[in-house]
């Protein structure tokens, strides 16, 4: 039996494990966290990732736990609604599933079949590959042998750093903040959104929930390790936001769950080294500015799966997951050009054409291409190939 490791257990490492696993590997998961990690923040399932989770039969789970938000609105600073776009206006397609990430690594982790060994709290301290398996030392002291490792473990993965030499992180010059609040505003079904020169404020409804979550992005190097300082940076970059903003800095100081991510793509040539392999951000994270980065993760998920699955050679892999990745990594470098307005003008100019989208012929289309740039067309260019049949 093809024994593999995967270090990480969220998007990327349920979905890889539930392919294995299904497929007859014998199957142990490494995850650092205590468990399971719930809640986080939006994300999607689009494009060919949709197909994806079809073949791995977690669709309808992840639709059920989906955010069933309506549509965005776009406020200005005194809370007015300057711009509403409907469920299918471009910013949210009645056909994608956006669920909570940790929703999402819940319905995977359902998927899994019973069998696999699953560790939390520990993490991948060494690896040594040798006579055609993987040596592995876990923090917490455990030495074990494998087949295959793959790296699931994030942007700040631990496998990559061991077995993928070099710095692959590239910062793109923004961060985003999220945290869950209290839903003063009364928001249903609903994204509120404010754009500020530098700076953008979001507040999403999640199904069911009495509370709301905040995403503040704006502009700056890598966060602060130290929560105290993160804080500080938020409200220095904040600081004088009109609409909500004061409330908003008030109530993330108090909350518990505050997460802040660095912008930041993980390029690399390819992502396999031997009997090592990366998959989702730990190998080509695409930034949280593209809405990509959970497709990207299953659908290297499900490709890598049967490569393993069938003893093949890895470097397959990388052949077939080249373009997407290139394709969806682009296109975030102009979302992280442009996430927020200049100046103060260009904010005023950027209000005014939202004013005026729901009144222009056309505006179908005219979102679709405003805010759906490379996403679909990345989405479908491995369908065909690569994917091939349902397994
Ligand atoms: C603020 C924000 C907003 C986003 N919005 C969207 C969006 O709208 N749409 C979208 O598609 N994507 C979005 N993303 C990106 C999306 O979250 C990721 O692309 C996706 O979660 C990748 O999944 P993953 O499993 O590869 O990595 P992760 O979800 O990061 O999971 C890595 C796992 O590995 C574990 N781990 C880390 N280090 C170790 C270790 N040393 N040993 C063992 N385990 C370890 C972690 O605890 C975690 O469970 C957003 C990201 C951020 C930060």
């Amino acid at each position: 039996m093809i024994e593999v490791l995967i270090s990480g257990a969220s998007i990327a490492g349920n979905a890889l494990a539930a392919g294995l696993a299904r497929a007859g590997c014998a199957v142990t998961v490494v995850e650092r966290a205590p468990a399971l990690r719930p809640g986080g923040y939006a994300i999607d399932i689009r494009g060919v990732a949709l197909e994806v989770a079809d073949r791995m039969g977690v669709s309808d789970g992840a639709r059920q736990w989906s955010t069933d938000t309506e549509g965005t609105s776009f406020v200005d600073a005194a809370g007015r609604r300057i711009a509403t776009l409907p469920l299918g206006f471009g910013v949210l397609d009645p056909a994608d599933i956006e669920i909570m990430k940790g929703d999402l690594s819940r319905v995977l982790h359902q998927a899994v079949p019973a069998g696999v060994e699953w560790i939390f709290g520990d993490s991948v301290a060494e690896l040594d590959q040798r006579g055609g398996r993987v040596a592995v030392r876990l923090e917490r002291g455990g030495r074990r042998e494998f087949d295959y490792v793959v790296g699931c473990d994030g942007i700040h993965s631990r496998v990559r750093t061991l077995a993928f030499p070099g710095d692959h992180l590239h910062h793109l010059g923004s961060n985003s903040a999220v945290f869950t609040a209290p839903n003063e505003l009364g928001v249903r079904r609903w994204q509120l959104i404010h754009t500020m020169p530098g700076r953008v404020m979001s507040v999403k409804t999640d199904r069911g929930s009495r509370e709301v979550k905040v995403t503040l992005l704006y502009g700056g190097g890598m966060p602060p390790r130290d929560r105290a300082e993160r804080v500080r940076s938020i409200e220095a970059a904040f600081a004088g936001a009109g609409w909500v903003g004061p409330r908003l800095l008030e109530l993330m100081r108090g909350a518990p769950d505050l997460y802040v991510a660095p912008n930041a793509q993980v390029r690399m040539p390819g992502w396999t080294a031997g009997r090592v392999a990366l998959v989702g951000d730990a190998g080509y994270a695409p930034s949280a500015l593209t809405g990509q980065g959970t497709g990207m993760a299953l659908v290297g998920a499900y490709l890598l799966a049967r490569h393993i699955a069938s003893g093949g050679e890895l470097g397959e892999y990388d052949r077939e997951m080249h373009d997407f990745v290139k394709v969806n990594q682009r296109a975030a470098l102009g979302a992280a050009r442009g996430f927020a307005p200049k100046s103060e003008l260009a904010a005023r100019m950027m209000s005014l054409s939202i004013r005026m989208l729901p009144y222009l012929p056309g505006r179908n289309l005219m979102f679709a291409t405003m805010t759906r740039p490379a996403r679909r067309a990345a989405s479908a260019l491995i369908l065909p190939t690569a994917m091939g049949q349902p397994v």
